[in-house]
């Protein structure tokens, strides 16, 4: 697949178009963005395309071309955090950015130029991400390192000061829905996910029956607190709840499931059909839960998650944060 063709994600690749067309190339780049939105395609597209002979983009059928989307291109070096034995799927070692480096500094063998990927970038420990600091503050002549990570929070501030920032957002849904649908995805489970994972493709790929049916649980206990709320016991829940989600991704995750429940409860209680529903998987509930709960209470609630999403990704305390928005849900009107 050519840059061309990396479905939407116009912003970046007209970003990384330009500077090919006007031969402006950085020595790095930083493309960032969450799981499955076509990061990785576009690192491979690039590298085709800084490589490539026969067409300034990438032709992606010449000899050159094939070996980079085969990964056998000898003047190509691929890292994936996570894929070497012994190494968490949390980390890459110092080990790995050292060789990789130091194969860096050997001349191209037949390509006008190196380039290596760094897939999972935001998985390098400290050390590791020093030691690519070296290369990145002398990099070596004709070389191109492109790290992909998703979210750049992990990355040292001064390794993102030294690459070009390529930022990749969520896909449109249709666009997401299709692509799941060519996976093999039921077109309405297809859909049901897109919208789900607001376009997330990692998201909508996790959100398997599994995933699904943990939603649909959170779905009903928040529902039963915000329903309860002035309860001792809706205090109770809010409290256990909170602590069953203080894991940092779980917290954010959950709150942001929440926002989305609350975001359909306001649609249904001021007279919005199933159809403008996000969440058609727990549509029962919700139109239970809606004539109950007054839209000033669900805007109140809505509120709240937001608070806590906005304070969580700002480094705040996922607990506390998850106990203030929950206790607000369980809070007497
Ligand atoms: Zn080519």
């Amino acid at each position: 697949m050519v840059l061309h063709d990396i479905e939407g994600q116009p912003r970046a690749i007209a970003l990384l178009e330009a500077g090919l067309r006007a031969g402006r190339l950085h020595h790095a780049y930083l493309f960032t963005g969450p799981a499955g939105v076509g990061k990785e395609q576009a690192a491979r597209a690039f590298a085709q395309a800084l490589l490539c002979g026969e067409r300034p983009g990438g032709c992606g059928s010449c000899s050159t071309c094939r070996r980079v989307e085969k990964e056998i291109h000898p003047d190509v070096l691929w890292l994936r955090g996570g894929e070497e034995e012994g190494e968490s799927s949390r980390e890459i070692r110092v080990q790995r950015i050292r060789d990789l480096c130091a194969a860096l500094q050997l001349v191209p063998i037949e390509a006008p130029r190196k380039v290596a990927l760094l897939l999972g970038a935001e998985r390098m420990n400290a050390a590791a991400q020093n030691a690519l600091l070296k290369t990145l503050e002398e990099p070596p002549p004709r070389t191109i390192l492109i790290l992909v990570s998703e979210g750049d929070e992990a990355i040292l501030s001064t390794i993102r000061s030294r690459c070009l920032r390529v930022s990749f957002g969520p896909l449109p849904q249709e666009l997401l829905a299709r692509q799941l649908e060519r996976e093999g995805i039921a077109p309405e489970e297809a859909r049901l996910r897109a919208s789900l994972s607001r376009g997330d493709g990692g998201l909508a790929r996790a959100l398997d029956a599994a995933g699904l049916a943990r939603r649909s649980g959170l779905t009903s206990r928040l529902l039963s607190i915000a329903s309860n709320a002035g309860g001792e016991a809706a205090t109770l829940d809010a409290l256990g709840l909170a602590e069953e989600l203080a894991d940092r991704e779980v917290a954010l995750a959950a709150l942001r499931d929440a926002a989305l429940v609350w975001r359909d409860l306001l649609v249904l209680g001021g007279g919005g059909g199933r159809e403008l529903i996000v969440g058609r998987d727990v549509v029962a509930a919700l139109e239970r839960a809606a004539p109950r709960l007054p839209p000033a209470r669900v805007l109140r609630g809505l509120a709240a998650f937001r608070t806590a999403i906005g304070a969580i990704e700002g480094n705040g305390s996922p607990r506390l944060q998850l106990e203030a928005a929950l206790l607000r849900l369980a809070e007497a009107a």
